[in-house]
C-alpha cells in the first residue's frame, strides 16, 4: 500500500512537473492499477471491474472523439451558460493590443532565454542627436517658475521652437515629413523635458501619443494623412483629443456626446455629414489646438449611410476654427500650466470625409481607440514618471549632500538615508521597466497589459518618490518660488494617476482583468469557441483548450509546490544568467508558477463575479506587475553588461517587488472566499511559509550612497537627464554646490578638528573658515575654495518670500473679471 501511495505522488509530482500528455498517465495509471492488484490480491470479479473501468476511462480521455462527446461538449454547453455576453466596446478592449512577456509570466514558465536573447533597445546616432542638439536646447529654454507662475504656459518662443525642431511630430514617419523616431527614441525625449519642465514635456508628449496623428497613421484615409500628417509634424497644427465628457470619465465609452447623419450644405454645395453636438471637459492642449480629434457616439435615424442606427463611437478631425466649435477656456489642473481645458459645440455641422478613416470608419472610433492606446500608454506617462524621479534621485541626493543638521549632511542620517535609497533603487527599476517597454513598442508590440502596468506602477512610484523628496527636502520643498525645484512635481503627481485610466481602475480593472483573458494561454481560446464558434469547429477548438487548460493548471500547481519545499531550487533560470542574480530569476519563475495557478484557481472559485472582485483581481494583477517589473531590472543589469557598482540598486528593488508581490498573494489568499480551498492554495503556494523578506537596511544605506556621491553609478542611474550647466541655474546651482561641498569636505573636517582641539574658538559674526585663515590652519587656496563652497549652500538653501500683499491685487482682479463675466452670461 505504501508503495502504491508513494508511486501515486511520484506519478503526480513528476508528471505534473514536466506537464506529459494525457497517454502518460493513462500507462502510469494502468501500471500503478496493475501493481495495486498484484499486491493486493484482488479476486478476480474485481480485477475484471476495475480493469474495465480503467479501459473505459481511458479510452474517453484519450480518443478525442469520446472525450469531447461524453465530456468536453457537455463543459461547454455548461461554460456558455455562464459566460457572460461582451459588449462590443467589452470585445474591442480586449482584441485590441498584443502580449508579450506577460503571456510568459501568465504561464507560469517565463522563457528567460527568449528575453535575454532580445537585443537591449538602443538609439540611432540621429536620434542621439536631437536628445543632445534641440531637446538640450530646448531644456535650457525652460525656466520652471517662469512657466509655471508667470507666464502660466510655455512662453511663445519656446512654443514656437518645439513646432519648428518637429516635436510635435516625433512618431510621424520621415516621409511626411515627420521625425519618424522609435519609441525609446520619443521615450528619451519625454523623459529629458520631464527633468526640467513638466509643462513642456506634456505639451510635446500629448501629440505623439493617442491622438490625431496617431489615428490617421493607423486608419487615416490617404487624403486625410498627405493633408494632415505633414501639417501636424511642422507644427502647423496643434493637435488634441476629446473623448472625456462630464458624464463619462472612466466609462469612456459612455460619451453621451452625439452626432447625427443628416444632409448639409457645405462650402455652397449639399452634401451628405452629420451634425455633432459635444461637451468634453479636461482635454488637454484643448484650448490653444487647431484640430480637434472628436469622439462621439454616430447615428443614423434616417439610414442615410447603412441600416444600422446607432453607429456607435466615431472620430473625426474638427478644425477648432469651423464655426460652433467653443475652445478656449482652461482648467488648472492642481495650478499645473499645460493647457488643458473644456470644449464644446452645439449642432455643429461638418461633412462625413471628418471622420477619420472616412465614412467607412463610422462607428469603428472605439475599435481605433483600443488599437491605438497601448503605444502611447507604454510611453507617455511611464517615462514622464521616470523623468521626475531621475531628477529627484539627482538633485535630492545633491541637496541631502549639501543641507547638514547636526553637524552632518541630513543624507547621512539614516532616516533621511532611508528615504534617499528608495528613490534610488526605484529609479534604477523604474528605467528598467521604460526601456523594456518602449523596447518592446519597437519590436512591433501594442503590448496592452504590460502597457497598464507599465503606466500604474511608474506613476505610483513617481508619486511615493516625490512624497519622499518633500520629506527629505523639508520646509525648502514646501514654500514655492523660483528657488522651490520639486514643489511643481509634487503638485502634478496626481495628475499623472488620473489620466490615460486613473490608476484605481488601471490596477483592478485592466492589468489582470485583460490579462487573464488576453494573456493566459487558454482562456481566450475557450471564451471564443464557446461564443464565437458552432458546431463541430467549436466543439474541436473547446476540446483542445480546455485539455490544455486542465494540464496546465496541474502542471503549475505542481511546480508551485515542488519550487515552495525546495526554495524555488529547481526553478528554471536563463542559461547565460550572472551568478549573482540566478536565484533572483529562480524566485521569479516561482512566483510566476504560483501567480498563474492562483489565477486559474481564483476564475474556477469565482467566475465571472472575480471582475467585481476588485479587490482580488486587483492584488492579482500586482503580482504579475512585481514579476514584470522584477524581469525588467534584471534584463537591465544584463543588457548593461553587469555592472556590479549597480548591484545594490537590483538587490534592493528585486528584493522589494518579490516582497510585495508574495504579500499581494497572502492578500488574495487571506480574503479568497472558498476558505477550504484557500486553505489548501496557501500549503502549496507557501508549504514552508512565506519566504521573502523586505530589503535589507545595508541594502537601502548602499543606494542611498549612489545618489550621495559623484561617480559613474550616480551618472549611469540619472543617464539621459537634463543636467543644467550654469549657476545661474536653480538646479545648476545645487550640482555646482554639491561638487564643492564635496571637494571641501576635507576641509570642513580640519575646522571641526580645530574647534574640538581648541585651536578655533567659534565667534558669532564670523565664520569658521576666516578663523581658521587667521591661525593659519588652512591655506588661502583652501579659504577661497570654503568660501565658495558657503556661498553655494547658503544659495541652495535659501527659500524664496514675497510682499506680504504678493497675488493679492491680481487675484481680486481676477475676481471681479469672472463676475462681471458670470453676471454678463
Ligand atoms: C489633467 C488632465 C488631463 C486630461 N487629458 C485628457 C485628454 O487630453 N483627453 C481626454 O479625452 N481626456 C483627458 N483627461 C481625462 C482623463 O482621462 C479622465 O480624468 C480619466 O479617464 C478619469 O475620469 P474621471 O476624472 O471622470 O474620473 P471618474 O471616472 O469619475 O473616476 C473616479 C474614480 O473612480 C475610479 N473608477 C472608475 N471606474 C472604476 C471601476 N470600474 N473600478 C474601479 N475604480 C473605478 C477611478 O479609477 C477613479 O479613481 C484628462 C484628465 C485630467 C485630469
Amino acid at each position: 500500500m505504501i508503495g502504491f501511495v508513494l508511486g501515486v505522488i511520484a506519478i503526480v509530482l513528476i508528471f505534473g512537473y514536466f506537464g506529459l500528455p494525457i497517454l502518460w498517465w493513462t500507462l502510469a495509471a494502468g501500471a500503478l492499477g496493475w501493481y495495486l492488484s498484484a499486491v493486493a490480491n484482488f479476486s478476480f470479479t474485481t480485477n475484471v471491474v476495475l480493469g474495465a473501468v480503467f479501459v473505459v476511462a481511458a479510452a474517453i480521455l484519450n480518443i478525442p472523439l469520446l472525450r469531447r462527446k461524453l465530456l468536453s461538449d457537455r463543459v461547454l454547453a455548461i461554460y456558455r451558460r455562464i459566460l457572460p455576453d461582451m459588449t462590443q466596446t467589452e470585445k474591442d478592449a480586449i482584441d485590441a493590443g498584443t502580449v508579450w512577456f506577460d503571456a510568459d509570466l501568465f504561464s507560469g514558465k517565463p522563457d528567460w532565454d527568449k528575453l535575454l536573447a532580445t537585443p537591449a533597445p538602443r538609439l540611432s546616432a540621429e536620434e542621439q542627436a536631437f536628445l543632445d542638439g534641440p531637446v538640450e536646447e530646448l531644456c535650457a529654454m525652460c525656466n520652471d517658475w517662469e512657466i509655471t507662475h508667470e507666464h502660466q504656459d510655455l512662453p511663445p518662443h519656446v512654443w514656437q521652437y518645439i513646432k519648428d525642431k518637429g516635436f510635435l511630430g516625433m512618431i510621424i514617419p520621415k516621409q511626411y515629413g515627420g521625425l519618424g523616431f522609435s519609441a525609446l527614441a520619443h521615450s528619451a525625449v519625454v523623459m529629458k523635458l520631464s527633468t526640467r519642465s513638466s509643462t513642456a514635456a506634456i505639451s510635446v508628449m500629448v501629440p505623439n501619443s493617442l491622438g490625431p496623428g496617431e489615428l490617421l497613421l493607423h486608419y487615416g484615409t490617404e487624403q486625410q494623412k498627405n493633408h494632415y500628417l505633414p501639417r501636424l509634424a511642422k507644427g502647423l497644427e496643434v493637435p488634441c483629443f476629446a473623448l472625456t465628457s462630464p458624464e463619462a470619465g472612466s466609462d469612456a465609452a459612455s460619451i453621451p456626446d452625439f452626432g447625427i447623419v443628416c444632409r448639409g450644405t457645405w462650402q455652397g454645395r449639399e452634401v451628405l455629414g452629420m451634425r455633432v453636438t459635444w461637451d468634453k471637459r479636461y482635454i488637454t492642449l484643448g484650448p490653444v489646438a487647431s484640430l480637434l480629434g472628436l469622439a462621439f457616439r454616430l447615428y443614423d435615424p434616417d439610414g442615410l449611410l447603412s441600416e444600422k442606427k446607432d453607429l456607435g463611437i466615431t472620430c473625426a478631425l474638427v478644425p477648432t476654427s469651423t464655426p460652433g466649435v467653443n475652445i478656449g477656456r482652461r482648467h488648472l489642473p492642481l495650478n499645473a500650466v499645460f493647457q488643458n481645458g473644456p470644449n464644446s459645440g452645439k449642432d455643429v455641422f461638418m461633412p462625413l470625409d471628418w471622420i477619420i478613416g472616412g465614412p467607412e470608419y463610422a462607428g469603428k472610433g472605439w475599435m481605433m481607440l483600443m488599437g491605438c492606446l497601448a503605444a502611447g500608454r507604454a510611453i507617455s506617462l511611464p517615462t514622464s514618471s521616470v523623468g521626475g524621479v531621475k531628477a529627484l534621485t539627482r538633485f535630492t541626493g545633491a541637496y541631502a549632500r549639501v543641507r547638514s543638521q547636526f553637524k552632518t549632511p541630513i543624507g547621512k542620517l539614516e532616516g533621511v538615508e532611508e528615504a534617499l535609497g528608495r528613490i534610488a533603487a526605484h529609479c534604477y527599476m523604474m528605467d528598467a521597466t521604460r526601456v523594456m517597454t518602449a523596447g518592446a513598442v519597437d519590436l512591433g508590440e501594442k503590448p496592452a497589459v504590460l502597457s497598464a502596468i507599465a503606466k500604474y506602477h511608474m506613476t505610483e512610484r513617481a508619486r511615493a518618490c516625490v512624497n519622499d523628496g518633500m520629506d527629505i527636502l523639508g520646509g525648502k520643498g514646501i514654500c514655492l518660488g523660483p528657488n522651490n525645484w520639486i514643489g511643481r512635481g509634487y503638485q502634478m503627481a496626481p495628475i499623472a494617476i488620473t489620466v490615460e485610466g486613473a490608476n484605481i481602475l488601471t490596477r483592478t480593472l485592466i492589468i489582470f482583468g485583460q490579462g487573464a483573458i488576453r494573456c493566459h494561454p487558454y482562456v481566450l481560446r475557450e471564451m471564443r469557441s464557446a461564443k464565437e464558434m458552432q458546431g463541430a469547429e467549436a466543439s474541436r477548438e473547446f476540446d483542445d483548450a480546455f485539455t490544455s487548460h486542465i494540464g496546465h493548471v496541474l502542471r503549475n500547481a505542481v511546480r508551485t509546490f515542488v519550487y515552495g519545499i525546495t526554495n524555488s531550487a529547481f526553478a528554471p533560470v536563463p542559461a547565460n544568467a550572472a551568478r549573482e542574480t540566478r536565484h533572483y530569476y529562480r524566485h521569479v519563475s516561482r512566483l510566476s508558477a504560483a501567480f498563474a495557478f492562483l489565477a486559474d484557481m481564483s476564475m474556477l472559485a469565482m467566475g465571472g463575479a472575480l471582475k467585481r472582485k476588485e479587490k482580488i483581481s486587483g492584488r492579482l494583477g500586482d503580482v504579475l506587475s512585481m514579476l514584470y517589473l522584477v524581469s525588467a531590472t534584471l534584463k537591465r543589469y544584463e543588457d548593461q553588461g553587469r555592472i556590479r557598482e549597480d548591484l545594490p540598486l537590483v538587490r534592493w528593488a528585486v528584493r522589494d517587488a518579490l516582497y510585495r508581490a508574495q504579500q499581494a498573494i497572502d492578500g488574495v489568499l487571506s480574503n479568497f472566499p472558498v476558505k477550504a480551498l484557500a486553505t489548501i492554495l496557501r500549503w502549496t503556494v507557501f508549504p514552508l511559509g512565506m519566504p521573502y523578506r523586505p530589503p535589507l537596511d545595508s541594502r537601502n544605506h548602499e543606494c542611498a550612497k549612489i545618489a550621495l556621491e559623484p561617480g559613474a553609478a550616480r551618472e549611469r542611474l540619472t543617464a539621459g537627464m537634463y543636467v543644467p550647466k550654469g549657476e545661474a541655474d536653480v538646479t545648476g546651482i545645487l550640482e555646482a554646490a554639491f561638487t564643492a561641498t564635496i571637494a571641501c569636505e576635507p576641509i570642513d573636517e580640519k575646522l571641526r578638528k580645530a574647534v574640538k582641539k581648541g585651536k578655533i574658538v567659534p565667534r558669532p559674526g564670523v565664520d569658521l573658515g576666516t578663523l581658521a585663515r587667521e591661525k593659519d590652519l588652512i591655506s588661502a587656496e583652501e579659504h577661497a575654495l570654503w568660501n565658495r563652497k558657503e556661498a553655494l549652500r547658503k544659495h541652495v538653501i535659501k527659500v524664496d518670500d514675497f510682499p506680504q500683499d504678493y497675488g493679492r491685487a491680481e487675484a481680486v482682479a481676477a475676481l471681479e473679471g469672472e463676475t462681471v463675466k458670470m453676471k454678463a452670461a
